[in-house]
């Protein structure tokens, strides 16, 4: 029998306030020192009262427009009731049955698919919560140090509707809301932070039938690796279950990313454990009283999504390089910037060089040498410089490749580096061959080795002029001359 998965997420995102949720202490999740961030009112001492931050209410709310959804006149917060010792109320505060946010979209922008790409996932709801501490189990498992620092961190959690259908699927919904809580400026959204934080809940269904199987929850993927890779091992392991005609057990799992594979942690709590009931300390929220809605909507930043299709419109480049852009304001500021600058004669190949060489280039060697953008010198005009010399075809593509990791350090003036070092493009026709007549001379047993059938001989000769011209000649060209000057 074929089965269909039948896939939900629900994630977290700590909201990047000033203060935490409901008092003023400090919202600093880059806090070394345990306990420092703390108060009363957050480690929950009897008598305290708990007060709205508006901010993070503000927050969840363009998080929501961003998406489109339904935004309820009321909406109302609810008592959490589950006792470990990270939840120092014995109650987490959080929104049941009235969230900020209800309903709404986000498409799988980041495809390099252009049919996937269109495919929206629906949202079932966006709402507010506080984080719990932290639990550290020292080496020596004999006690665990809790850490009350992100006790009351304000937590937006996010739950779609089962309509994910595949681990890719999954991991291109959760990279789009990444990018857009981080365009939102919302939330830093760092998974390996554990800003951001994941959890999917996974059926199968046979094919045909109307009804769901048995949900498993798999919890704490912390990467989008994580989240694909999870799924696609329970969708494997459930099937094989149904296959052998065994159940599915209603449980929570977690992933060992070393050995990817879920392994059963707890079977899974209803809801009714919980014993939710309307938080008695805070008020319903009137949102529409508390917030101009107009002035929210027209403050929302381009959205990622709209960022990628006026990249790929207005400059005419790939998709994937539109997905690395919107990724990275300082690399979109960086190509927009150059290519405003390029000559207007090689607009189009200079756009699509711009694109190449900032994607792939620029953003290798910074991944490479572990460089953060401050540490990259190179300027627009520079780099429009170098790029507007490789389209004009006054240097090769080599040579525009050693020049660019020269001033990615330096911002050195690509012209005056081009002067100095003699690397303008060499397409004297007797000056290549008088060269190619040196290498010829020098190398009688490539010569042989060519003449044998030995095509990489050719390359090697190609090298050699190369070497010899400082890579300050078309690579082609010159293979073109040395195989017209050897077979005569
Ligand atoms: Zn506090």
């Amino acid at each position: 029998m074929e089965y269909e998965p039948v896939i939900g997420l629900e994630i977290h995102a700590e909201l990047k306030t000033k203060t935490k949720m409901f008092c003023d202490c400090f919202n600093d999740s880059d806090e070394k020192q345990p306990n420092k961030n703390i108060c009363q009112v957050c480690l929950g001492h009897p008598g305290t009262l708990p007060v709205i931050n508006k901010k993070a209410v503000e927050s969840v709310l363009t998080v929501g427009l961003a998406l489109d959804s339904d935004i309820p006149e009321f909406s109302k917060f609810d008592r959490k009731n589950y006792f470990y010792p990270d939840l120092p109320k014995g109650y987490q505060i959080s929104q049941y049955d009235e969230p900020l946010c209800r309903g709404g979209k986000l498409s799988l922008y980041l495809s390099d698919d252009p049919q996937e790409s269109l495919k929206e996932i629906e949202i079932e709801r966006v709402h507010l919560e506080e984080d719990t501490g932290k639990l550290i189990h020292p080496e020596d498992k004999k006690s665990t140090l809790i850490d009350f620092n992100r006790a009351g961190v304000p937590l937006m959690e996010l739950v779609t509707k089962p309509v994910i259908h595949s681990g890719k699927e999954a991991r291109l919904f959760a990279q789009g809301l990444q990018i857009l809580l981080k365009t939102l400026k919302v939330s830093k959204a760092d998974m390996e932070k554990g800003q951001m934080r994941c959890e999917v809940n996974i059926s199968l269904k046979p094919q045909g039938q109307k009804e769901l199987g048995t949900k498993v929850e798999v919890k704490n993927l912390n990467s989008f690796r994580a989240v694909e890779r999870a799924i696609d091992y329970e969708i494997q392991r459930q099937t094989q279950l149904l296959e052998q005609g065994e159940k599915i057990i209603q449980e929570t799992r977690g992933w060992d990313p070393i050995k990817e594979i879920t392994y059963s942690q707890r079977t899974k709590e209803e809801a009714q454990d919980y014993r939710y009931f309307p938080e008695p300390d805070l008020p319903p929220l009137n949102v529409y009283k508390l917030f101009d809605f107009k002035k929210l909507k027209a403050e929302l930043p381009e959205l990622p999504w709209q960022t990628k299709q006026n990249l790929i419109q207005t400059y005419n480049i790939p998709s994937q390089g539109a997905n690395i852009l919107v990724q990275d304001d300082k690399a979109l500021l960086l190509f927009k910037e150059t290519v405003s600058k390029l000559d207007p004669e090689y607009k189009k190949t200079g756009t699509s060089l711009t694109d190449n060489y900032l994607t792939t280039d620029i953003l290798g060697i910074k991944e490479k040498e572990g460089l953060n953008w401050e540490d990259i010198r190179l300027s627009s005009d520079n780099f429009a410089q170098l790029i507007n010399n490789l389209a004009s075809e006054k240097i090769s593509s080599r040579v525009a490749k050693d020049i660019l990791l020269d001033i990615i350090h330096s911002n050195q003036d690509v012209e005056e580096i081009i002067k100095t070092k003699g690397l303008e493009k060499i397409s004297d026709e007797s000056i290549l061959i008088s060269i190619i007549e040196e290498i010829i001379k020098d190398n009688p047993k490539a010569i042989e080795d060519y003449k044998k059938g030995k095509e990489n001989a050719i390359q090697f000769l190609v090298g050699q002029a190369m070497a010899k011209l400082k890579g300050a000649a078309d690579p082609k060209e010159l293979e073109k001359l040395i195989r017209e000057k050897i077979t005569g």
